[in-house]
C-alpha cells in the first residue's frame, strides 16, 4: 500500500499522561483522497503531524511509497518534509511582501523534479494574478496560492489540515473542488483533515477517528464533485 500506517500510538506529557493515539492504522492507495474525519481532540492534527514528520510516534510505523517515515533520523525527517511532503493548513502563511509567483517558486527550487510554474498556476485559476500580492486577493484566492505552493515540488503526500476552516461555505466549494482538480490532474495523494462531513464524501477513503482511534473506515468508489 502506498501509505500505510500501523499501530501508532502517542502520549503527550501534562501533568498526567494523555494518551491521544492508541493504536491508529489506516492506508492509503497511490493517487487517491483520504479524509480524517472526527470531533475536536480526536488525535486527527497528531495523526496527520506524525505521517507529515513534523512529530514523533511512541510506537507503531509510517510507510509511504516503500520508505519507513517512522525509522529516519532527524535530519532525514527534514528532508523528507522539505523534498516529499507538501502542506496546506488553514491559514495560509503566505509572505506578504512577495508576489503569488515568488511566493510559489520559493518552495519549487528545493525539488528535482518540480511542476512547471504556468501548469501550476493555471491549475488553481490563478494566471492572471500571478503577480499581485496575497493582501489584493481574497481568502479562497489566498489559499489556492498556499495549495500551488504545496504541489509545485511535486510531492508524494498533499497534507492538508482543515483547508477550508477559514473559509465560506461557497468558497470551501471552491477549494475542495480545485483540490479534486490537483489529484486528478498531477496524480497527487492527497490526506486532508476536517470535522465537515460534508467533505467527507469527496473522498476515496474516510476514517473516522474517535479518542484517538479509527472508529470506522469509508470506502467510495467513485467521487462525488465539490462543484
Ligand atoms: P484534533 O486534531 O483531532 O483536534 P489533536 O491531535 O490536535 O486533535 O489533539 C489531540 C489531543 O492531544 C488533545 O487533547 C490535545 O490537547 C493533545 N495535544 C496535541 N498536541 C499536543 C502537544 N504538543 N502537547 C500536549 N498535548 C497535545
Ligand atoms: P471571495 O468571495 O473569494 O472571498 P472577495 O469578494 O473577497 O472574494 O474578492 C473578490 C475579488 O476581489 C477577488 O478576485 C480578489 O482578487 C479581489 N480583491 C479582494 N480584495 C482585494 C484587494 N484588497 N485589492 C485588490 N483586489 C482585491
Amino acid at each position: 500500500m502506498f501509505l500505510a500506517v500501523s499501530g501508532l500510538t502517542k502520549q503527550y506529557q501534562i501533568g498526567i499522561a494523555t494518551t491521544v493515539l492508541k493504536g491508529v492504522s489506516i492506508q492509503l492507495a497511490k493517487g487517491h483522497i483520504g479524509v480524517i474525519l472526527g470531533p475536536s481532540g480526536s488525535g486527527k492534527s497528531t495523526l496527520m503531524n506524525i505521517i507529515g514528520g513534523v512529530d514523533r510516534a511512541d510506537s507503531g510505523t509510517v510507510e509511504i511509497d516503500g520508505e519507513r517515515i517512522t525509522d529516519l533520523s532527524q535530519d532525514q525527517l527534514v528532508e523528507y518534509r522539505r523534498k516529499s511532503v507538501g502542506f496546506v493548513f488553514q491559514f495560509y502563511n503566505l509572505v506578504p511582501n512577495l508576489t503569488v509567483a515568488e511566493n510559489i517558486e520559493v518552495v519549487s527550487n528545493i525539488s528535482k523534479q518540480p511542476h512547471k510554474m504556468n501548469d501550476v498556476l493555471s491549475a488553481v485559476g490563478l494566471f492572471d494574478k500571478k503577480n499581485r500580492f496575497p493582501r489584493e486577493l481574497s481568502g479562497g484566492e489566498q489559499q489556492r496560492v498556499s495549495i500551488a505552493r504545496a504541489i509545485i515540488k511535486n510531492p508524494t503526500l498533499l497534507l492538508c489540515d482543515e483547508p477550508t476552516g477559514a473559509l465560506d461555505f461557497d468558497t470551501s466549494r471552491g477549494v475542495l473542488s480545485l483540490l479534486q482538480n490537483v489529484n486528478r490532474d498531477f496524480g497527487t495523494t492527497i490526506l486532508m483533515i476536517t470535522h465537515n462531513s460534508a467533505i467527507a464524501a469527496m473522498a476515496h477513503t474516510v476514517y473516522r477517528l474517535r479518542s484517538g482511534e479509527v472508529a470506522e473506515v469509508t470506502h467510495h468508489s467513485e467521487l462525488v464533485p465539490a462543484e
